[in-house]
């Protein structure tokens, strides 16, 4: 250490206590980085490497940003899922004694980002703090940008810890190093890279100090994991961000039972907020149904996606929003227009508290919330108590808006530092200091009128520049003209020569001297209506909250006027029906709105099993996916696509589609899904919604046909859940004998001499044939392959016809298992065609053949 220069030493000191982040060291106009930090930030960033004497006989390496550019630098290492921490000079430069005193003033991770750059603006950004305690995990989830905290507690093990992570998609994760590593190990990597940073729970007396800072009464009211997790969380950004962050106000406790679970495939799977290839939101569920206008309400209404409800009534008050503002075109516009100028409330409360917003922002507030009493108008001439219950919750903040209003001038500059924000009147002796200038600058522009007529010289000119401060300017052809000796020469141009009188400077002085003051005093007038305004945040963050929620209620009644979707009837029984349901994103991207309507009964009397049998492409999988995304539909209060539906509260939906196979490294696709089996059997209910795509592929046929039979008729006989199951063994068609709730469906398909059309239309019964040879024969496979594949085919049929009769003859069919589920009806599943299916099978030559085994 000691053979370094004194600036080195304090850089090491510096760096030595932040270990795993990047260290952007203040020296004056850059932010420089040395050793191993230089040669990563250089590399990362493309930006040239340097080096610097430090003392040793090697120069040390270093590379640099500009501190006004350094923004979009810091934006792109922390994406890149690097810690940077900020150390700045503390002390005036010109005071100093020896080193300037540097600090770490801030240290941002990926979950604490708050520059605007980095967040997108209808995605929150979330950290989670996970623990574990006797009473099972904490989880806390915390947004920054917004003041949004979530914690909840979780008993039923590691299982439901991964689906709730998930829920967030975080950016960061804290908790002590055992837990981290078993989340690394097991969490699915469905979305973005996630930071892992290892923090121990701390201990009490601690934590009644951090209380100081983070004004959170409900702290006191939470136990064991829950509060270490809060703890733990409050902790760290302590560490990191240095400062009390008041608007962290509110802590939303919530149990994982209210809301629907779904695994990390599921959600990907249905495409419910990306899209599995491009992982872009256009093509998910999200894209389609966001009718929002605010940025709060995008935000939220990704949380209801995430988390559909499992009470009717909730769900139920949202329909019944949806509802009026669908058949009401005129309040649905009133309020979409009331909306329209609403900004990013939470975020400008955010930063706001966070102390890095500026007048403008200030201004973006009040307009914001000159909206809310035509947004609380708009609701309470809607027609739904929903939206009339929002509005009398909204408290309307109008004596904040008049705050601003009586403080701010209405276009503000960027700067809080240069004056020019305070409206006249607000301040005597602010008004004062303004006059005071304003006197200067008239008696300078009078000077300027006198000279000119006393000289004769038109051009002379008073000007201004920092160094200099005021001036007067005559050009070299004038020079001759100007009496000798009547002003002091102070700077010579090329073409002009600059002046000035010792009145000038008088003047000057005055003017600076109250600019300086007339600057410091309007931003601390700036500052006191900001803290002012702070005192109220979880005033305008529960405004905040209302208003996103009428956004996405009148999005919702948007997007299903436009799409013609219908209320949905939710109920807490069991039956699921839909008459003619349409999978809405399908629906919304294919050509010529061609898709074809599909009816689901999945019922306690009719089967609550679909066996679906059909080729490649026939449309199964968008079928199945279909039902899983008009109950989610439902369930999160939108409407639905369909002529009718009624749709049973879904706990839980399993969804096993070979699209997630690649996620999982290193293990096999039929590993992976063998282990969604597990968990879906272990954890499925009889209100559970279980869905199978290609049940028992990658493995032998006879294995996974055997596995195939061996799951269904669990989950037939022991859960009960409403099950969709597609499979290409036509074969497994004969359950719909023994398993009395299961019936066979296929997808109708034409064979005519021109060749198979797909009629994407759910039929009863079971598809004869998987057409795999016909697709190869598409796919241009030359004709003798074909030839020999039907051949083969041919052959394999009826060796298995004749093995199957020898098998009966003998007796070895194993004994049908019968219904164990309560309080089921038995009956057995004799044709009970679906009126469409039934009028399509006539249509189509040759008739779908149900496969007699
Ligand atoms: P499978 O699972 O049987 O192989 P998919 O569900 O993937 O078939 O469907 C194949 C294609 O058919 C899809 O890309 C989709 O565009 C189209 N499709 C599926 N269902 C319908 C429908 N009901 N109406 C119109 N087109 C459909």
């Amino acid at each position: 250490m000691a053979q370094y220069t004194p600036m080195i030493q304090q850089y090491l000191a510096i760096k030595a206590q932040v270990p795993d982040a990047l260290l952007f060291f203040r020296l004056g106009d850059f932010y420089e980085m040395f050793f191993d930090d230089a040669l990563e930030a250089s590399r990362e960033l493309e930006i040239t490497l340097t080096g610097r004497e430090g003392g040793t006989e090697e120069r040390i390496p270093m590379c640099g940003v500009p501190y006004h550019a350094a923004e979009g630098f810091l934006t792109r290492l922390v994406e890149k899922g690097y810690k940077v921490a900020i150390c700045e000079q503390v002390e005036d430069p010109a005071a100093a004694k020896g080193i300037v005193r540097r600090e770490i003033i801030r240290i941002v991770t990926p979950g604490t980002v708050m520059e605007s750059k980095a967040l997108g603006e209808a995605t929150n950004n979330y950290m989670l703090s996970i623990t574990q305690s006797v009473d099972g995990y904490g989880l806390t989830a915390c947004d920054i940008s917004t003041g949004e905290l979530h914690v909840t507690l979780i008993v039923a093990g590691i299982e439901p810890m991964l689906d709730e992570i998930n829920v967030y998609a975080p950016s960061e994760i804290i908790g002590s190093s055992e837990l981290l590593a078993i989340i690394k190990e097991r969490l699915p990597i469905v979305g973005k890279p996630i930071v892992y940073t290892t923090r121990e729970h701390k201990n009490v007396d601690e934590q009644a100090q951090l209380l100081d800072n983070f004004p959170l009464e409900q702290v006191s009211s939470l136990r064991g994991a829950t509060k270490e997790s809060v703890m733990t969380l409050l902790m760290y950004l302590q560490e990191t961000q240095k400062r009390s962050l008041s608007h962290f106000k509110h802590i939303h406790l919530y149990e994982q039972a209210q809301y629907m679970t779904m695994d990390p495939f599921t959600r990907r799977n249905l495409e419910l907020t990306e899209t599995v290839r491009e992982r872009s939101k256009k093509g998910s569920l999200l894209w389609l149904i966001d009718g929002t206008v605010t940025a709060m309400g995008a935000r939220l209404l990704r949380r209801w996606i995430d988390k559909p409800l499992l009470s009717k009534e909730r769900i139920d008050e949202r329909l019944e929003a949806v509802e009026r503002l669908y058949g009401n075109l005129i309040a649905r516009d009133e309020v979409r227009i009331a909306l329209k100028e609403v900004y990013d409330l939470e975020r400008l409360v955010a930063r706001l508290s966070y102390g890095n917003a500026n007048a403008r922002d200030m201004v973006a507030l009040k307009l914001s919330l000159s909206q809310v009493p035509l947004l609380k108008e708009a609701c309470m001439n809607s027609g739904s108590a929903t939206l009339q219950k929002l509005a009398s919750q909204m408290d309307d903040c109008q004596d904040i808006k008049n705050w601003i209003e009586q403080a701010i001038v209405d276009e503000p500059p960027v700067s809080v530092r240069d004056g020019g924000m305070i409206r006249v009147g607000l301040d005597d002796y602010l008004d004062k200091l303004k006059e005071a200038s304003m006197n200067g600058k008239k008696w300078i522009a009078e000077l300027e009128r006198k000279e000119r007529e006393v000289t004769g010289i038109k051009s002379l000119k008073v000007g201004f520049n920092k160094v200099f401060g005021y001036y007067l300017e005559v050009t070299k052809s004038n020079i001759g003209s100007l009496p000798e000796g009547r002003y002091e020469r102070k700077q010579t141009l090329a073409n002009a020569e600059r002046f000035i009188t010792p009145e000038l400077k008088e003047q000057e002085t005055l003017i600076l001297e109250a600019e300086d003051k007339m600057f410091d005093l309007e931003f601390e007038l700036f500052s006191k209506l900001r803290n002012q305004i702070c005192e109220h945040v979880s005033r305008l963050q529960g405004l905040a909250e209302r208003i996103a929620a009428v956004d996405i209620l009148q999005g919702f009644a948007h997007t299903s006027a436009a799409n013609h979707y219908v209320r949905p009837d939710i109920t807490d029984q069991y039956d699921m029906k839909i008459e003619h349901g349409r999978h809405p994103v399908v629906e919304a991207v294919i050509e010529r709105k061609a898709f074809i309507a599909n009816d689901t009964e999945m019922t306690r009397d009719v089967g609550r099993m679909l066996l679906i049998t059909g080729p490649n492409m026939a449309g199964k999988s968008t079928y199945m996916r279909q039902v899983a995304i008009l109950t989610i539909m439902g369930q999160i209060g939108c409407f639905v696509p369909a002529n009718k539906a009624v749709i049973p509260l879904v706990d839980r939906i399993f969804t096993r589609i070979g699209a997630a196979d690649d996620l999982i490294g290193g293990q096999s696709t039929f590993m992976v899904e063998m282990m969604d089996i597990q968990t879906m059997t272990a954890k499925a209910t009889s209100r559970s919604l279980v869905i199978i795509d290609e049940l028992g592929r990658g493995t032998s046929t006879g294995e996974g046909m055997a596995i195939a039979q061996a799951v269904i008729e669990h989950l037939h006989n022991h859960v009960g859940c409403k099950t969709l199951v597609s499979t290409h063994f036509h074969e497994l068609a004969h359950l719909e004998q023994s398993l009395a709730y299961l019936n066979n469906y296929c997808m109708a398909v034409k064979e005519s001499d021109a060749g198979v059309t797909f009629l994407r239309k759910l039929i009863r019964g079971a598809a004869s044939t998987s057409y795999g040879i016909y697709c190869a024969e598409l796919a241009g496979l030359p004709q003798s392959i074909i030839g020999r594949s039907y051949d083969l085919l041919h052959a394999f049929e009826t060796r298995a016809g004749l093995l199957e009769a020898a098998a009966v003859a003998e007796g070895a069919e194993v004994a049908p298992v019968k219904d164990a589920i309560e309080p089921v009806v038995a009956e057995t599943s004799a044709a009970k065609p679906i009126e469409n299916g039934s009028k399509l099978e006539e249509a189509m030559s040759p008739p779908i053949v149900q496969l007699s085994l």
